[in-house]
């Protein structure tokens, strides 16, 4: 392929396109058996939260990561505020965020009342940079939120090492990062507590949904507690045994016995699916990593299997690396790669949905230079439906990239 590729015209240019019926993965996956087990549900009557489906998944989901408690919310950015609120943070204590994640990492520290403190990303993992978030803690420091994102998974070793000598609590945004394990234990069982989303796009969904995951019984039992308008898990209903602590904003955070059909009919099938995704992502870093111009977003160090929410590539290299981002979108576009390839977040405060005024965040010192360079401006996402799909596929989209990298020229010209 590589020889017959020489001398090509670039499809933007007039030439032949790499494909022309690359198609992208549905998402989410629908069965028939899960249809039928909503149906069951809709027929039982049993509709709000805390019935026979939501107990199994969410006990299961935890156990699946080596956590003893599941608590079961109706979104990820709640399940990140529970956490922070179960975790004891108060308003005006700082929580150290990377600088490139979903908006919601930040924003669920900033409903709290709490100053979201961001740090830069590793230039190699995109994840939090452990080097630099020493630098950033204060006497105000209260926790890290590490988010394991896309394709990597944050060095907990590290992250861990630096909250127990600062005495921090450390919250996991596993948002991007069902079924994954870092060093053998389960992502979201390292820290105080992990928070996970189910919403549409992510790799288990139900349309909306979260959890919150913990080894700690009094973090479980405040989790819950944040969740469900106070009442404690062991309250039987309409009655208060006791009241929940002063500070503990509780809320109705509480999800359906429909979204728990969902997760549970998927849990069974998460394990396959992470080693088809490291599969076909380790076929398709084979056929990037000697290319030009091209490299891939490395997984953690400890990371096995590494969960995949994304499979990012990153163009900071001769002979790509000053043909711009737009550009290289509708080379992609022409060859037949023409959607389900986007740019990343971006640095949350630069996101124009971010509008947390200034008094109420901080930046660390040094600023944050590769969160703001080179994973705004230099590297596109493949959702992770991609690596579900076949060889062929994996290989057509290499393909792309192969005539894109030795074809670099052209752009040029
Ligand atoms: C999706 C996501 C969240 C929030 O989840 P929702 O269910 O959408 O509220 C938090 N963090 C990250 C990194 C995410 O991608």
């Amino acid at each position: 392929m590589s020889q017959a590729l020489e001398g090509q015209k670039l499809a933007l240019f007039g030439g032949i396109p790499t494909s022309t019926n690359l198609s992208y993965p549905s998402w989410p996956p629908v069965d028939e058996q899960t249809a039928h087990a909503l149906l069951e549900v809709y027929q039982s009557g049993c509709w709000s939260f805390k019935g026979p489906k939501e107990n199994t998944f969410a006990s299961d989901f935890a156990a699946y990561h080596d956590a003893t408690y599941g608590v079961f919310v109706m979104n990820g950015t709640v399940a990140l505020q529970c956490a922070l609120e179960a975790c004891g943070i108060q308003a005006g204590d700082e929580v150290i965020v990377p600088a490139l994640t979903w908006l919601a990492t930040a924003s669920a520290v900033s409903y709290i009342g709490a100053i979201p403190v961001f740090v830069d990303i590793d230039v190699q993992t995109f994840c939090l940079d452990p080097q630099r978030v020493e630098a950033a803690i204060t006497e105000k420091t209260r926790a890290i939120i590490p988010v394991h994102l896309y394709g990597a998974t944050a060095d907990m070793e590290a992250i861990m090492k630096i909250a127990q000598r600062y005495n921090l609590k450390v919250i996991e945004d596993c948002a991007h990062a069902h079924g994954g394990k870092w060093d053998g234990r389960g992502l979201g069982s390292w820290g105080d507590a992990g928070a996970f989303s189910f919403q549409q796009s992510k790799v288990m969904s139900c349309g909306e949904g979260g959890i919150c995951i913990t080894n700690d019984e009094n973090i479980a039992e405040r989790l819950y507690r944040c969740k469900h308008i106070g009442y404690s898990q062991f309250d039987l209903p309409h009655v208060f045994a006791n009241r929940p602590p002063e500070d503990l904003v509780c809320h109705n955070f509480r999800a359906t016995e429909f979204q728990a059909v969902l997760l549970l009919n998927q849990l069974p099938y998460l394990g396959q699916r992470i080693k088809k995704y490291n599969t076909n992502a380790e076929r398709l870093t084979q056929m990037l990593t000697p290319l030009p111009g091209i490299r891939v977003q490395k997984c953690g160090r400890l990371a096995n299997p590494q969960s995949y929410y994304g499979f990012i590539l990153i163009f900071d290299e001769e002979p790509l690396v000053r043909v711009p981002l737009e550009t290289l979108l509708k080379a992609l576009a022409a060859e037949g790669l023409r959607e389900g390839v986007y740019t990343t977040y971006g640095p949350v405060y630069q996101h124009t949905l971010f509008n947390i005024p200034p008094s109420k965040y901080r930046l660390a010192l040094e600023g944050c230079p590769v969160a703001e360079g080179l994973a705004f401006q230099r590297t596109l996402v493949l959702p992770h439906q991609w690596l579900g799909a076949d060889e062929r596929t994996i290989d057509t989209l290499g393909n792309i990239f192969l005539k894109i990298s030795h074809q670099a020229s052209q752009f040029a010209a």
